[in-house]
C-alpha cells in the first residue's frame, strides 16, 4: 500500500496521475480550464469537485494536485494546497484563519516577509500580534493566552539557526486552543517531521530545497483536510495565490531527488561546519549539531540531520565583504537549498531593512555570513572557503 511506502518511494511515485496515454513522466497540464461533456456535468462539478475533477486552475489542476498529494504524503499530513510562492503560503495560512481582534503569537526571529505579513498586513486589520523570543518557553507561556488563534514559528531561524522546541510550544499552544503553524523551510521535509512534534499546519517555500535548482518560485501549506479544504482553500481560490502547473511540474521533478540531495548537502554541510569550528580566525560558527550550539540536544531530538545551512562570524562588515569577494566556487546570492552553494551577507541584503537594534537582538552582526551548502564536492567548497579566509 502507498501509505506504507518509505519517503524515497513516496517522493518518486505518490500522487502520480496518468492520462489515457499512460505517460511515464508526470505530465504538465498547461491548461487553465476544463471541458464538460454535458451541462449537467458542469452543474454537478460546480456543486462539488471530487478526486480527479477540476474546474479552473486557480482552484486546482492535475499537475498541481500531483504535487500536493506527494508533499502531503511525505509530511504525513492529510492534504496540501500548492501556492505561487512561500509567501503566498504564509499569507494564506494566516489570513484565512484571522479576523479583527484575534491574537497571534509568533517567534521574533522570522523571515522578513513573514514579519511584514504579521505586523503590516494582519496588524493593519486589527489582529493583535505578539512577538516573543522563540527559544524562551516562559515567554511563550505568558504570551499564549486562552483563545489565542495561532502560534507561528520557523522551526530553525534565519539566519542564526536558532532551534525552537516545537513539541513544548505546541503543548502550550494547544492548551490555549491555538493552531500551531510552522514554517519548516530550514529543517526540510527530509530531516524533520514537525507534525509528529505537534504542528497542525506546515508550510514550505518550495523555491528552496524542493525545487533545489533555483528555477521556480513555489510554496505549499500542509494540514488536515478540514483545514486545507475547509479553511484555506476558499481564501486561496478567490485571492489567486495558486501555484502554476508548470512550477508544480518542476517541484514534482525536484521531489524525486529531494532525499538524495538533502542528505548529500547535509553531509557536506557537516564537514564544512567541523572544519570552520576549528578555525581560530572565525568568531561564532553556527550549525545546529555542533557542540557549541546552545540547543544541540534539542536540534538532535527534532531533526535526523543538522540541515544544509551554516552561519559564521567574521570580524566586521569589511572583512565579511573581502571574504565574499574572494569566493570562487560559492556564489553570492540570497536563495538557499540550491544545488549551487550560496553565501549571503544578511546584514546588508536579506535583513538590511531591520533597524540596527533589531539586527543586534537577532544576532545579525556586521560580520555574519550565511552559507547554504550545495551539491559540489565538499573538498572544493572547503578549499574555496580556506582560500577566501587566507585573502582576508
Ligand atoms: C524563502 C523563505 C520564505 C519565502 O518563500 P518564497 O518562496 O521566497 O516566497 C518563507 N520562509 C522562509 C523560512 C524562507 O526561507
Amino acid at each position: 500500500m502507498a501509505e506504507d511506502w518509505k519517503t524515497r518511494t513516496k517522493l518518486v511515485h505518490t500522487g502520480s496521475r496518468r492520462s489515457q496515454y499512460g505517460e511515464m513522466a508526470e505530465a504538465i497540464f498547461l491548461t487553465q480550464g476544463f471541458v464538460y461533456d454535458t451541462a449537467e456535468q458542469a452543474e454537478k462539478r460546480f456543486q462539488a469537485t471530487e478526486g480527479d475533477e477540476f474546474i479552473y486552475a486557480r482552484y486546482g489542476n492535475p499537475t498541481t494536485r500531483m504535487f500536493e498529494e506527494r508533499i502531503a504524503a511525505i509530511e504525513g499530513m492529510e492534504d496540501a494546497f500548492a501556492t505561487a510562492s512561500g509567501m503566498a503560503a504564509v499569507n494564506g495560512a494566516l489570513m484565512s484563519i484571522c479576523k479583527a481582534g484575534d491574537r497571534i503569537v509568533a517567534a521574533r526571529a522570522l523571515f522578513g516577509s513573514c514579519l511584514y505579513i504579521l505586523e503590516n498586513v494582519l496588524g493593519r486589520f486589527g489582529v493583535e500580534i505578539v512577538l516573543v523570543d522563540g527559544t524562551d518557553l516562559d515567554a511563550w507561556r505568558q504570551a499564549v493566552t486562552p483563545g489565542t488563534k495561532a502560534v507561528f514559528l520557523e522551526s530553525i531561524s534565519n539566519p542564526t539557526l536558532e532551534v525552537i522546541d516545537i513539541r513544548a510550544v505546541s503543548e502550550i499552544a494547544h492548551a490555549a486552543g491555538a493552531l500551531v503553524i510552522v514554517d519548516n523551510v530550514f529543517a526540510t521535509p527530509i530531516f524533520s517531521r514537525v507534525k509528529d512534534l505537534g504542528a497542525d499546519v506546515v508550510i514550505y517555500s518550495t523555491t528552496k530545497h524542493i525545487d533545489g535548482q533555483g528555477r521556480a518560485l513555489g510554496g505549499v501549506v500542509c494540514g488536515t483536510v478540514d483545514f486545507i479544504r475547509g479553511t484555506l482553500e476558499g481564501y486561496m481560490r478567490h485571492t489567486g495565490g495558486a501555484m502554476s502547473p508548470f512550477n508544480a511540474w518542476i517541484m514534482l521533478n525536484g521531489m524525486a531527488t529531494l532525499d538524495l540531495r538533502c542528505r548529500a548537502m547535509a553531509e557536506t554541510t557537516w564537514k564544512i561546519a567541523q572544519t570552520l569550528a576549528g578555525d581560530t580566525r572565525l568568531g561564532r560558527v553556527i550549525h545546529p549539531f555542533l557542540d557549541s550550539h546552545p540547543q544541540q540536544a534539542l536540534a538532535k531530538s527534532q531533526m535526523s540531520e543538522g540541515g544544509t545551512m551554516i552561519a559564521f562570524e567574521l570580524a566586521d562588515k569589511d572583512t565579511a565583504f573581502r571574504f565574499l569577494n574572494a569566493l570562487r566556487v560559492i556564489k553570492m546570492s540570497n536563495n538557499l537549498g540550491d544545488a549551487k552553494s550560496i553565501a549571503t551577507h544578511p546584514a546588508t541584503t536579506t535583513h538590511q531593512r531591520l533597524p540596527d537594534a533589531q539586527k543586534a537582538e537577532l544576532g545579525i552582526t556586521p560580520g555574519l555570513i550565511r552559507l547554504s551548502v550545495g551539491l559540489e564536492d565538499a573538498d572544493d567548497l572547503i578549499t574555496d572557503i580556506r582560500n577566501a579566509l587566507d585573502v582576508i
